[in-house]
């Protein structure tokens, strides 16, 4: 994959879309992207991907939802969809510092995860967040659910989204997490590590009141984890809007 093509082909669709399209910082020659459509008025849906570099199939998905217009009038939507493109290149995990930028979102440590909290903190505050990640141990789908109080998509709705590219991962806890049901891990507002909090914690602590961590087997065809995460995202933003 070819992460440069990627950014532009992503920029250019999403400004043709009527995307306001804001570089954060450049890192090693890639612009990190963070992109805003509608009115502050609507509901604010942000969704995340690519901040592990070796899953890339969240940025994939987002790229196809916003080539079949996916991101209309319904909600104000705030997308970031890659903010590890150092670690994308090299498919790794960390970032090119060897940072895990999903447990950097307290210590600030990444230029990146500085330049992408300076951006959240001017946006209104997110209803809903999705992130698109990966698992390489896991064999089936699996979410993470933080929930202060919102309306969620129930653990069957998900599953009936998830279920034609993935059973539920069997495990019965998954990355040190008891589940709450199989696939379903739901998540208290607070970090596992004291100070290695990860966007999902940062954004509940901002007043986000529902963030789904979707995440799909590395091991598997690409294509499906790509339509798997399309299809827990139209579920989880369908039942956001009330539709
Ligand atoms: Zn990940």
């Amino acid at each position: 994959m070819n992460w440069h093509q990627f950014l532009e082909e992503w920029q250019n669709e999403a400004e043709a879309q009527g995307f306001q399209v804001d570089v954060l910082l450049e890192k090693e020659s890639y612009p990190i992207l963070a992109c805003t459509k509608g009115s502050p008025d609507l509901p604010s849906i942000y969704l995340s991907s690519g901040i592990h570099g070796d899953e890339p199939s969240g940025p994939q998905a987002l790229l196809g939802l916003l080539k079949e217009g996916f991101f209309d009038a319904r909600a104000r939507w705030m997308i970031c969809p890659i903010l590890n493109p150092t670690g994308l290149e090299r498919g790794k995990r960390e970032n090119s510092e060897g940072i895990d930028l999903n447990r950097d979102y307290l210590m600030c440590q990444a230029p990146e995860v500085c330049a992408h909290i300076k951006w959240l903190e001017a946006q209104p505050r997110p209803v809903l967040f999705l992130s698109l990640h990966e698992d390489w141990e896991s064999s089936g789908f699996y979410y993470y659910e933080i929930n202060t109080g919102a309306p969620a998509p129930s653990y069957e709705e998900v599953l009936a989204a998830t279920g034609p590219f993935f059973p539920p991962e069997p495990e019965e806890e998954i990355d040190d997490h008891p589940v709450t049901k199989p696939g379903w891990i739901f998540h208290p507002d607070s970090p596992d590590i004291p100070e290695g909090w990860p966007e999902a914690i940062y954004l509940s602590r901002q007043g986000c009141p529902l963030s789904l961590t979707f995440e799909t087997p590395s091991s598997t065809a690409l294509n499906n984890r790509i339509s798997c995460h399309q299809a827990v995202v139209r579920c989880s933003v369908r039942k956001q809007l009330g539709l």
